[in-house]
């Protein structure tokens, strides 16, 4: 007895594609790519998020998000004054003030708006990596 071979039809299942394209403004030139999101594209893209919250937590990555921007909203936040001692900008015109860490990146601190403070140089060195309350 001879079996009947059955042929199964392949079963598609209708990713969506996402569609990018670019056209100079004069018209000129144009560039056009598509993104298919299949399971693959998921898989990537969830490695790539997962890899940058990691990064992000990393001392290295919370060192990296401290930029001069930050810095600089941080100190005029603070009025240009010394969170510890209270010595600011508008009495000393030539001090150096920095933003710090309350809780240092070493002890699992975030640089994050809620974790920095404005120091000035004298008060930060002698801070090493004691945890102040202010
Ligand atoms: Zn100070």
């Amino acid at each position: 007895m001879a079996h009947k071979a059955v042929e199964l039809s392949p079963i598609t299942v209708p990713y969506p594609v996402y569609a990018f394209e670019y056209v100079s403004a004069g018209g000129n030139s144009s560039q056009r790519m598509t993104v298919t999101l299949n399971a693959q594209t998921i898989d990537a893209l969830v490695e790539t998020v997962s890899q940058k919250i990691r990064f992000n937590k990393s001392a290295a990555g919370r060192r990296a998000l401290m930029t001069a921007r930050l810095r600089t909203f941080i100190k005029t936040r603070d009025r240009h004054t010394c969170r510890f001692c209270s010595v600011s900008l508008a009495a000393e015109p030539h001090l150096l003030l920095e933003a710090y860490h309350v809780v240092p990146v070493s002890r699992g601190g975030m640089t994050a708006e809620e974790n920095l403070q404005t120091l000035c140089w004298q008060c930060n060195r002698t801070k090493s990596d004691k945890i102040l309350s202010v």
